[in-house]
């Protein structure tokens, strides 16, 4: 059995000193003391580590590449698909296991122990089927069994190029699923899962522009219980194809049609109109927001006050993984509502700081949004934990709430020390166990890859 001892913890009934967490032998905590002797691995503090709850592994292989002027005289998100693309067109299985192994080191280094992938690349170039239907599943799997990492994994539904069906467009070939397929590919990536003792699986119609109606509510009924994601509202061209189309706005629609419960997570949610932002934060649902993605995306800003109001659930993800921060997720969130409002400390209730509100809302919305049983230190959860470094200068002097906001708002990555996914120690002194072999492969996989593209 492991032993962590922590000089500081942040605890479900608020934050602690000199705790030990005993981890059983299959990665759950065992039991958690607080005011206990030093025994066991010493930590400065210990943190719950928080799932990330929505990644497009392979696009981490592009990031850099679309910062420059294109051909149109306005670049957009738009463009930027047109990019994201060609690139994917180039990507062998092989490619993608690596660089998801990339992504999932850097996810951990980051203070992260889950992986919530939402895999949409499915098929080989120009669309034809592999052998094993779930083959770039599998790749994902296997980079989570090299990584450690645990993994939530979203195979994804995407039949169509619009919201008026049309055929998928060019560049989407390799995405493209009937209902049919995508059944069988749900039971190939659970195939895929099986060896990961701790993953799970859950479904994700791609986006109102990708799924028909009658698919959505087909994806919906295929694994009843699991996590259910999809794209929404992200972008103003799409509130208004979808408007065009069913005569209402895509949360509109969802929240008429769709019905959505605790169940689900919506990514991105940023063009919402405040009576729309009420009414679904009041299902349950999970806000999926990638603050760093939608900085570089240019989608808008989150109407995030108006659904701490209503009493909306969060959690992060780093979707482009343009860049792998969890520190900079949390603090680009807070900051964007600043920016807009002109005013500080948004989340930050009588009870909580902004640090300490957010941290815990994505610890919540994180773990509801992978369906795993993590997110606090607690007996019985998965032994998801990140030891963050006291002795940092950032950190000189503080306690209570003040240390996560100092990590938050005046520190970064470095400060992560320490990391267990399911009780699986993989990252120590702030390095992943596997570093320099990951970064190997990945090296050689970008020199591959550029020769192709
Ligand atoms: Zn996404």
């Amino acid at each position: 059995m492991t032993v962590l001892w922590a000089e500081r913890a942040l605890l479900p009934g608020g934050w602690a000193e000199n705790v030990r967490v005993r981890l059983s032998a299959a990665g759950r905590i065992a039991d958690v003391i607080a005011g206990a002797a030093p025994e066991g691995e010493r930590v400065g503090l210990l943190l719950p580590a928080m799932a990330n709850l929505h990644s497009h592994a392979f696009q981490r292989a592009m990031a850099g590449l679309s910062e420059a002027k294109g051909p149109e005289p306005r670049d957009t998100f738009w463009t930027w698909r047109q990019i994201m693309y060609r690139f994917l067109d180039h990507l062998t299985p092989e490619d993608v296991e690596v660089i998801a192994a990339l992504v999932q080191m850097e996810m951990l280094e980051a203070g992260y122990a889950t992986n919530v992938e939402f895999h949409y690349l499915h098929h080989r170039p120009g669309g034809a089927v592999y052998d094993n239907i779930g083959e770039m599943s599998a790749r994902i799997a296997a980079a989570a069994a090299r990584t450690g990492i645990g993994l939530t994994l979203l195979p994804v539904h995407y039949q169509f190029g619009g919201c008026d069906g049309r055929a998928l467009g060019p560049g989407q070939a390799r995405l493209g699923t009937t209902p049919e397929a995508f059944a069988r590919l749900v039971e190939a990536a659970e195939a895929a899962i099986a060896g990961l003792p701790d993953a799970g699986i859950g479904i994700a119609p791609h986006s109102l522009r990708a799924v028909s109606p009658e698919a959505l509510a087909f994806c919906a009924g295929l694994r009843p219980g699991r996590p259910m994601h999809m794209h929404l509202a992200e972008q103003v061209p799409e509130i208004e194809e979808v408007r065009a189309a069913y005569g209402l706005r895509p949360v509109e629609w969802v929240l008429e049609t769709l019905r959505p419960d605790a169940r689900w997570t919506f990514i991105h949610l940023t063009h919402m109109t405040e009576d729309e932002t009420r009414r679904l934060a009041q299902t349950g649902a999970v806000a999926g927001l990638c603050p760093i993605t939608e900085s570089s995306l240019g989608d808008g800003i989150f109407n995030g006050t108006q659904w701490a109001e209503a009493g909306g659930r969060l959690g992060f993800g780093s979707d482009s993984n343009i860049r792998i921060s969890l520190t900079e997720e949390l603090r680009t969130l807070e900051y964007s509502q600043r920016l807009r409002d002109r005013a500080r400390a948004i989340y930050a209730t009588r009870a909580s700081s902004t640090g300490r509100v957010i941290y815990e809302a994505g610890l919540a919305g994180g773990a509801a949004a992978a369906g795993r049983e993590t997110g606090a230190i607690a007996p019985g959860l998965w032994a998801d934990l990140c030891a963050v470094d006291l002795a940092n200068p950032v950190m000189e002097g503080r306690a209570g709430d003040t240390l996560l906001d100092s990590l938050i708002f005046a520190g970064h990555d470095g400060l992560v020390r320490d990391v267990w996914a399911a009780g699986r120690h993989v990252v120590r002194d702030g390095q992943h166990m596997d570093r320099a072999r990951i970064i190997g492969d990945y090296r050689a996989c970008i020199r591959r890859l550029q020769e192709r593209l």
